[in-house]
């Protein structure tokens, strides 16, 4: 067996040694090829089996399910596998236009999805479709259709990609020791969701998913990004020797965790958390979390079929905002689309970072909204809680979600339900747009709240859940820094509060920078509090608006980063980690190492999606 050792992106910290357990989330590659006339009897047996063995596998799968959402969806999905008139449809494809039964599956298939449209949570049905097409297509072609079992006990799930959706089902179960994903990104949900949860994850690390087979022992790092396919037992020793230091170092940052995050020269900042789940809160509290920074509410939405009732938006809330006594917990309302979506839908919107996301999605559906906001007012007077509003591009759009924010209140009002005199909205500042016009809409709102993960996505022009690209994601980018040199303006203009809750907050090799820029509060993943703090508390402010002058006289990126990197590992070399991989600029094909005879191609650019 080849020993290989991938270099790719450490997406969440840990070192995790385990079995490989894949999962392939690929759309089926569909061969497409006109038949002569004489074999259209045998295609369309090949396709009549292929149809059969899906509905075989299909009553299968659910009757290993048992009672539940998951089963009924196994059903729905029997049913269109055999649906009559869809079947014809590609028989009849077969045998009138000449095509291969692959290519005949996918025309008919795609021709009934069309039909359903391209909006709402009905097109959503759509990804059930594709999924049952790619079943019989892949069973067509004699690969292995997607798996639905949950894995094993010590697996690491190597795949090519993992939906959102799925990561939480399959992560949050307490038995994945680790993730290796060939594509993805530091900042793609996956890999925020992985940190979340704790689970150690290295993304981007090219062709891991083609290199393994089910079971083989493989070794990875989330510190450094190192990932090694059938390690030897001296590989292995180095790992948890790795895995040891690790913990120590933990455990020697969390002996700071309740003492403030203050300067050497006095200057106080928030170190807040950022959640997902609401069985997050103990991590928050054991890491020194100040406050809930941000609650990605559409964590809510993204694990099940059905929507989320308002009792249980308010049981979400309520619990976190009894667990968090009287700090303050900022919920954001839901920030569906983009790479967010419920548990089996994929988008159909043409560029869906662009399209019909956070903001935008919740006003097209105010009834969403409405059950979401009447919860959190009935949350109201069980503590500190603030709204905070995603991806906010225009005023109009603040404008018009705090008028239903306060119709809401009063309709509840008049149903004689106890509420709070006013809850702080505030928003995230995620487009240039908003950065750059923050002196107005701070007029308007309670407090900021810059999403750098999609700043930079915007201003950079980078797909942030794309690996191809990763290299040219740089928070230190002189555009990205006067981004938020806008903002910081435009809330200190009116007296506001300004938060960040970006991955780049929970950066330490940032933690200077950041300070200098004048953010009020740093809110990150519970397990960056520790180091995040022992930056601050070490540091002085003056000290860090002299590194950020420096850094923001240079010109170009890689100028900056390298100035700020070095300042920053000189100062604290123990916690900014050497930048590695595609994180620095080099190509997969640099950053690929092996350690046997057998070379590793350069991975493919995309996906094989027809
Ligand atoms: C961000 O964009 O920086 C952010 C915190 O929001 P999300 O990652 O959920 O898009
Ligand atoms: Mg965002």
């Amino acid at each position: 067996m080849t020993v290989a050792r991938l270099l790719g992106i450490p997406a969440s910290p840990g070192v995790a040694i385990g079995r490989v357990f894949p999962v392939d989330r690929r759309r089926a590659r569909v061969p497409r090829f006109h038949i002569a006339p004489e074999q259209v009897d045998s295609e369309i047996a090949r396709l009549d089996t292929a149809v059969k063995d899906s509905v075989e596998q299909l009553r299968a799968i659910r009757e290993s399910l048992g009672e539940g959402e998951q089963g009924d969806i196994l059903d729905a999905h029997r049913m269109m596998a055999d649906d009559p008139t869809v079947v014809e449809g590609a028989r009849q494809l077969v045998r009138e236009e000449l095509l291969n039964a692959e290519w005949a599956v996918r025309r008919t298939f795609r021709e009934a999805s069309e039909k359903l449209g391209n909006e709402g949570y009905l097109a959503e049905r759509r990804a059930d479709i594709d999924e049952v097409s790619d079943r019989i297509i892949h069973n067509l072609v004699g690969e292995q259709p997607t798996k639905t079992v949950m894995p094993a006990e010590d697996a690491i799930i190597v795949t090519y990609d993992l939906p959102t959706a799925e990561a939480a089902i399959l992560l949050s179960g307490g038995k994945v020791k680790g993730l290796v994903t060939d594509f993805g990104s530091k900042t793609s949900h996956t890999a925020i969701l992985a940190r979340a949860l704790e689970v150690p994850a290295v993304v981007g690390a090219g062709q891991a998913s083609e290199l393994c087979r089910e079971g083989d022992l493989i070794a990875l790092d989330g510190n450094t990004g190192e990932v090694l396919l059938s390690p030897t037992e001296e590989e292995i020793i180095r790992f948890e020797a790795a895995r040891a230091e690790a913990k120590f170092r933990e455990a020697s940052l969390l002996s700071e965790r309740d003492l403030p995050a203050t300067t050497q020269d006095g200057r106080r900042v928030g170190i807040w958390a950022n959640i997902e789940f609401p069985e997050e809160i103990p991590s928050v509290l054991a890491h020194g979390g100040e406050g809930v920074g941000l609650y990605r509410t559409e964590f809510l939405y993204l694990n099940r079929e059905e929507l989320p009732t308002e009792e249980e938006h308010f049981r979400a809330y309520a619990s976190i905002l009894q667990m968090m006594g009287d700090r303050p917990v900022v919920i954001r309302t839901l920030d569906l689309g983009g790479d967010k979506l419920p548990i089996g839908h994929r988008s159909h919107e043409p560029n869906p970072a662009l399209g019909l996301r956070a903001i935008r999605f919740t006003l097209r559906h105010p009834q969403l909204f409405r059950t979401q906001i009447r919860a959190m007012w009935r949350a109201s007077t069980r503590g500190r809680l603030r709204i905070m509003l995603p991806m906010i591009a225009a005023v109009g759009e603040l404008r018009e979600a705090k008028a239903q924010i306060l119709a809401i209140r009063q309709e509840l009002i008049r149903e004689g339900v106890h509420v709070a005199e006013r809850i702080p909205v505030g928003i995230m500042l995620e487009t240039p747009a908003a950065a750059l016009s923050a002196d107005r809409l701070a007029r308007e709102c309670d407090f900021f709240s810059i999403g750098t993960n999609d700043l930079i996505q915007y201003s950079l022009a980078i797909d942030r859940a794309n690996r191809d690209v990763a290299y040219l994601y740089r928070p230190l980018h002189l555009g990205v820094l006067r981004l938020i040199q806008s903002a910081v303006e435009g809330a200190r203009s009116c007296g506001i509060e300004i938060a960040m809750c970006g991955e780049m907050a929970g950066d330490p090799a940032y933690a200077l920078v950041l300070l200098a820029l004048g953010i009020d509060v740093f809110s990150m993943n519970p397990a960056d509090i520790p180091p995040v703090k022992r930056v601050v508390r070490s540091a002085s402010l003056r000290d860090a608006r002299e590194l950020l002058e420096a850094a923001m006289s240079f010109t170009s990126v890689d100028e900056i980063e390298r100035f700020v990197l070095t300042e920053m590992r000189r100062r604290f070399p123990q916690l900014v980690a050497e930048p590695r991989g595609r994180e620095d600029g080099k190509t997969v094909a640099e950053a690929v190492q092996e350690v046997d005879e057998h070379a590793i191609a350069v991975p493919g650019t995309g996906t094989d999606t027809p």
